[in-house]
Formats: C-alpha cells, structure tokens, sequence
C-alpha cells in the first residue's frame, strides 16, 4: 500500500468568516467565540498540497474498499484530507462509504438524457449518508475520551436519520447516545433504529426545530456532547461522497449533482469535496450544485428566488420529506456561499411531485426514500425549464434507504395520500386460484407495461 511522508498533520476549527483563532478538534466548541458564527473544519492545504496529484489518486484507489483498518472505509480511506486528528485505535468505523453510483439508464433514457446516475448513498451501514458524518464525529468523541476528556454521553436532535446513525456509532464504542426526536414526526423504522442500539430516545410534542433548541440547552450545560450539523465534523466526512464519486467517474466530475436539502449541511459538504479536490489537482472543474427542497419547507428556495439577498426562516409545513422538513436551517450561510460558488440552483417539489418522481423512478428499479423523490421531482422541472440539458451528465444524491420509509410507499400504492395523485399506483391483484384467470392477468399487465 502506498505510504505517505506527512509528519503532524492537524486539522482544526476555524471561524467561517475572518476571524482568526484556531481551536483543536478535541476542543468542545461550536461556534466562533467572537462572533458566534459557525466554524468549519481547516486543513493544512501547504501540506497536502506538496504530495503529487498521481500519488492522492493511487493512494484513495489503492485503499478503496480494501481490508486494511480503517482505510477500507471510504471516509477513512481518505483520513489525511477528512480528519488525521483520530488514532486508528479511536477510529469508530461501520466500512462506510463505497456506495453504488447507479447508472439509471432507463430512467435517464425516457426523459432522453444521455447519463443520469443515482448515488446511492442509502447502502451505508443504518441506511442514509448520515453514517458518513457520523463515523468522523463519534471517533473524535471517543479520541477526546482516550485523552481523559469528561463526555458522559453524546446527544443530536433529528429528523430520523441523524439519530439512527448516532445510535448505532455510539453503540458499537460503547458511548451513551441521546436523541431527541419530534413525537409523531419520523418513520417507524427510524424510531426503532435508535430504540435497538440502545439510545435514550426522547420523543417531543415539538416540532425539529423545538427540539433543535433543547438539545443545545442540555449540551451546553452539561458535559453532554452535541452531534448535530452545527458540528462540522460531520461534514468532513460527508463530503468524501464528491470525492468518491470522482474516483468512482475516474476522477472525471459530473456536469450537475442534484440533491435534497432540509439543515443544509450536506450541500456544504458536498461543495467542500469538490471544491477540496480540485485544489489537490484530483479533478479539473467543478459541477453545478442544485439543491431541492420541499415546497412545504421551502426557505432557501425563498431566498433563491430573492437571488439569495434575503433570508427568513419559516416554519415547516409537513411533508412527506420528512428528513427535510426543516424552517430554520443551521448550515444556511455555509450553504449559500457554496451555491454561489458552484452556480447553484434551488428548485422545489410539491408532495404530488415528490411522490409521483419517486415512484417513477422506482418503476425503472429503484426504490427512492421521499428526499430522493425531492431531488429526482427538481431534476424533471430543470429538465423542463431547459436548465439541464440533455447531454449533462447527471448524478442524483439518494439520500437515504426506501426501505426505511415503507409507509410511505404503501399510502402511495394504495392511493392514501392527501393532496397525491398516485399516478403509479400497483396494487396486488386478488384472484380465485384458476389458471385461465391467471393467465389473462398476467397477459394483460405484460401489454400494458410495454405501452
Ligand atoms: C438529513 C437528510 C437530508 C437533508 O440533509 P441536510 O444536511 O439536513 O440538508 C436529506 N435526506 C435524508 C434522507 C436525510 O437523512
Ligand atoms: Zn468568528
């Protein structure tokens, strides 16, 4: 395996606007002490920089997806330009990352589209793209441990997906997880996920954003460490996803990444990869970033439309999105200076949009969580609008598992929506075992399908 000579590599926090003071990333801190501001994670560009462009590329190869400790792991694999602040030893690891880029060939075909892929970030180790951040920030916790640091638990509040991935990280390094969940407001399966790793899981007559506030309150009075998006650890290890799918291009870039956006910090971190590699030499430009959001909860496309002069949280309406349905979004300075930067777009998708993309593209093999429906309902009205033309090539950030969201697909199926036209609506067919009225059945869907 290809070996590196970078002695004491540190990265750090640094405020995202001027100001100047570093602080340790085993420091416990979230915001700028000077102006409050959220921090981001830097690192020593001089060093990195002075490795061979050939030599990044044969390392992350060389390591993708292999058996050697924590390399395999695509975050991991990419640790002097995620997070070389964790020993080994500390790393907390679930082999994330390496996830299928899908080349939706017919999906793509019928809307005659040259290349459109789906990233498939739901095969991670509890379903979304959040294990990607999640591994960073839990093996950082149990780093500031092994150095006597006094953590007694780690918390997040969340949509769903957050607290399955905290839950499950914890759980295997023996940490207490906390999370904070809106009563009501998340899927079955993401309420059991914490449930069976052992989370203390605190359900709230609140909405996200109530329970956003809480969880701050209980963190920054006690020795409880706080896992949300605030803590740009995360977004170190989200944006290996850009990275990956460069490697996964063989180091081309995609024209355009289309993906959902709730708190806003996956748009920032997937412009962070991009923008990373490109000053490594890793690839030559940079893609168009769009971010799709729920029509119910909407506030940066508000901003989009005022040309992202003005900025007003809102409060979320429901949606089936329901780990997008967020009104006041922690990342949204980070994430409009990362729009900005790659000639972004916003767009949005009504629940009749969002649902009935999904199940389009679900026809064509898939099977898309509502977020992915999001994104894919914003790729058709760009596609429209001439936005997007037909010979980009265009990759589609899945956010997450359909399975984890089977009442979803269910009410669609069996046309229990409000407010949806289930345009695709399959239904099981009820018949008398006789062979003749099988058959004609069978006959039957087989001419339809190929109309
Ligand atoms: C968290 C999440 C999102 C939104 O990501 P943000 O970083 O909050 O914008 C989208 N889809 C799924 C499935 C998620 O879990
Ligand atoms: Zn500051």
């Amino acid at each position: 395996m290809t070996e590196l000579k970078l002695k004491n590599l540190k990265s750090w926090f640094q405020c995202i606007q001027k100001c100047e003071g570093k602080h340790d990333l085993n420091e416990i801190i979230y915001s700028c002490p000077k102006c409050g501001n959220l921090l981001e994670v830097r690192h020593d560009i001089e060093k990195l920089k002075t490795i061979p462009t050939e030599k990044w590329k044969k390392l992350f190869d060389d390591r993708y997806m292999s058996s050697v400790w924590p390399y395999g792991s695509s975050v991991w694999g990419k640790k002097e330009i995620v997070c070389p602040n964790v020993e080994n030893d500390n790393v907390v690891s679930a082999y994330e990352g390496g996830s299928n880029l899908f080349w939706a060939e017919r999906l793509g075909k019928g809307l005659g589209m040259d290349e459109l892929w789906i990233k498939q970030c739901g095969f991670n180790h509890t379903g979304s793209f959040k294990d990607l951040g999640m591994t960073v920030l839990v093996s950082m916790v149990k780093q500031m441990i092994s150095e006597g640091k006094n953590i007694i638990a780690v918390a997040c509040a969340s949509t769903g997906d957050t607290s399955a991935a905290l839950a499950a990280y914890c759980a295997a390094a023996g940490i207490q997880a906390i999370v904070f969940l809106p009563k009501n407001k998340v899927s079955t399966a993401q309420l059991i996920q914490p449930l069976a790793n052992n989370a203390l899981t605190l359900s709230l007559d609140t909405d996200f954003d109530g329970c956003m506030k809480i969880v701050q309150e209980v963190c920054s009075k006690n020795s409880i460490y706080l896992a949300n998006s605030m803590n740009s650890l995360r977004i170190e290890g989200q944006k290996t996803i850009s990275i990956e799918m460069a490697q996964q291009f063989q180091w081309e870039v995609p024209d355009v990444v289309i993906l959902p956006g709730g708190n806003l910090g996956n748009v920032t971190a997937i412009g962070k990869g991009f923008s990373l590699a490109k000053e490594l030499g890793l690839i030559d430009k940079l893609p168009k970033i769009v971010c799709a959001q729920a029509e119910q909860a909407n506030p940066l496309y508000q901003s989009y439309l005022t040309g992202f002069k003005e900025f007003h949280p809102i409060k979320a309406g429901k949606t089936l999105a329901s780990a997008i349905q967020i009104g006041n979004p922690v990342s949204v300075n980070k994430a409009i200076k990362t729009l900005k930067k790659f000639n972004g777009i916003v767009e949005q998708a009504s629940e009749d949009e969002l649902t009935n993309a999904a199940a389009k593209a679900d026809k064509t093999g898939l099977f898309c969580c509502p977020h992915t429906g999001v994104a894919l309902a914003a790729l058709f009205k760009l596609m429209k609008k001439g936005e997007i033309s037909k010979k980009d090539r265009v990759v589609v950030i899945s956010t997450a598992n359909g399975l984890k969201f089977t009442d979803f697909k269910t009410n669609y199926h069996t046309k229990s929506l409000t407010g949806v036209e289930s345009k695709y609506a399959n239904q099981p067919v009820e018949l008398a075992p006789k062979y003749d009225e099988v058959l004609d059945t069978i006959l039957k869907k087989v001419e339809q399908t190929k109309n």
